[in-house]
């Protein structure tokens, strides 16, 4: 959907800017020792200083340091060699310490850009503004009891990264791509899992609307947004809702609202006016982050080839599209999957649609991915071997593959059990050949006054009396023959 909206007195184009936090994968929290998995029983994972006791002193882990240079790496952003941790003061039952250690003026991470694709095949380039290190709060959870407010801090003192953007976007489409590319990238990283539904990425939308080529207007922010869907719902409808307030000669009061998943619609949480004032300061239990060049560059040693690049590769080396590429390198494990079947011998574009046609589709319609593939990178391999050496026709190939879908069993021992094997014995086409015209006289009488149509029809018959089996390329040939009489 584009994100222009036509009013009543003229166009309006949306404006949009991200922040995402993305949870630092890690074996330990950003300044304690504590260990973090999802879904641990509540407060199981917090360390004396998680729980903000007296007398804790903050202890920086090395590896979530190295975690957000590699992250930074990967979006192409600058490394700031000194950043410093502040302390952001505001009171929350699930903040234990009264303050969260984030950064503010000097982040780890400057500028940087993250590559677009559009469902129109264009790329764009969104700038990124910064990336910060802070830690994340505990929970809050209301549902546990019928008058009372639990707090588990199992993730109280976790390691974010705070991915700002530029307010570059202009539709929920753009947002949509930015994010799901944000998380493709983090995912190749080993940064973060990306995993919405379980909170491990959250994002506010920042949103203002303004006429085209005018400067931007006052935006509102929609706090923790947690799924794609999502964020294109509550961009859709916040900017419905601003529009009408502009077009009624009102004006956008600055606020923070957030998403009512119930509703689908925005609620105004707080105004300007209520904004906390955080008092940064730097954190006196912390020196400044000094940065070792030889540490960055170890880790840009490291990286893994990034999607776009993995993309470029798949395009060059494999004459595959753009579209095509792109769906394949969208996930790390497609990937790899892509190219354990090639293996070097195998076609890259029959592979290539085999596993996105007929592989992606069907884990596709009951919501899995290739991780959950019931054929291996070598059993669908096999099946490619089949068909290249004309074993069997590329319908039948259809057919075996969803016998391999549904059952597991290997493409060579399918096509033996049902006698699938493609017909290329000229004798027994000829045969059937023969039968299909002896009971369509009519039609041949029509074919050779002129109808030249009907050639289609003759060799849908004969495929049809073979079993799909006939070797298309020979029937034509012997059709060709035996109609011209
Ligand atoms: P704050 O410090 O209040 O969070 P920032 O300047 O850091 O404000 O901006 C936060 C986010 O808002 C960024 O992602 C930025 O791109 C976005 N943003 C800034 N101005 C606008 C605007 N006029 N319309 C939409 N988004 C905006
Ligand atoms: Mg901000």
């Amino acid at each position: 959907m584009s994100g222009i909206i036509e009013g009543e007195t003229g166009s309006w184009e949306m404006v949009i800017g991200l922040e995402v936090h993305a949870q630092v994968t890690a074996n330990s929290k950003l300044f304690s020792g504590a260990p973090i998995t999802f879904g641990g029983e509540p407060n199981t994972q917090v360390s004396l200083v998680d729980a903000a006791m007296p007398g804790m002193l903050p202890v920086l882990n090395e590896y979530c340091v190295e975690q957000a240079i590699r992250t930074g790496l990967g979006l192409g952003a600058q490394i700031n060699r000194l950043s410093v941790f502040e302390r952001k003061n505001y009171f929350y039952p699930d903040l234990p310490q009264g303050y969260q250690i984030s950064q503010y003026a000097h982040p780890i991470v400057g500028k940087g850009e993250i590559e677009i694709d559009l469902p129109d095949g264009t790329v764009k380039s969104i700038g990124v503004t910064r990336l910060h290190l802070e830690q994340d709060a505990g929970k809050s959870l209301h549902d546990q009891h019928a008058s009372k407010t639990f707090v588990d801090l199992n993730r109280s003192g976790q390691a974010l990264m705070e991915i700002v953007s530029e307010p570059d976007m202009r539709s929920a489409d753009e947002a949509a791509a930015y994010v799901r590319k944000l998380r493709t990238i983090l995912r190749y990283l080993g940064t973060c899992d990306g995993n919405m539904d379980e909170g491990s990425m959250r994002c506010d939308v920042n949103l203002s609307m303004r006429r085209p080529g005018e400067p931007f207007g006052t935006r509102c922010e929609i706090k923790n947004v947690n799924s794609i869907r999502y964020i294109q719902a509550a961009i859709e409808y916040e900017a419905r809702r601003q529009v009408d307030v502009l077009e009624e000669g009102g004006k956008i009061a600055q606020e923070t609202r957030l998403w009512d998943t119930r509703q689908h619609v925005t609620r105004s949480m707080r105004s300007k006016e209520e904004a906390f004032d955080y008092r940064y300061f730097p954190d006196p239990d912390l020196l400044p982050l000094e940065l070792d060049e030889q540490v960055i560059e170890r880790v840009k040693n490291s990286l893994p080839e990034l999607p776009d690049a993995k993309k470029k590769r798949f395009i060059g080396d494999y004459g595959l599209s753009p579209y095509d590429a792109g769906v394949l390198v969208a996930e790390q494990t497609r990937a790899e999957f892509y190219e354990r079947v090639l293996a070097g011998k195998r076609d890259p574009k029959i592979t290539a649609n085999l596993l996105i046609t007929e592989l992606l589709g069907g884990l596709n319609k009951g919501g899995h991915d290739i991780d959950d593939s019931p054929i291996s990178a070598d059993a669908l391999g096999e099946l490619i071997d089949l068909l290249a050496d004309n074993t069997i026709s590329g319908r039948i190939a259809k057919d075996v593959f969803a016998e391999m879908f549904a059952t597991g069993k290997g493409a060579a021992a399918i096509v033996q059990e049902k006698g699938l094997r493609q017909v290329t014995d000229t004798g027994a086409i000829d045969a059937v050949i023969d039968a299909v015209i002896a009971k369509n006289q009519d039609k041949l009488a029509e074919y050779r006054s002129g109808k030249d149509k009907l050639f289609g029809f003759f060799v849908g018959q004969v495929m049809k009396e073979s079993g799909g089996k006939a070797n298309p390329a020979l029937v034509n040939q012997a059709l060709k023959a035996k109609l011209a009489g």
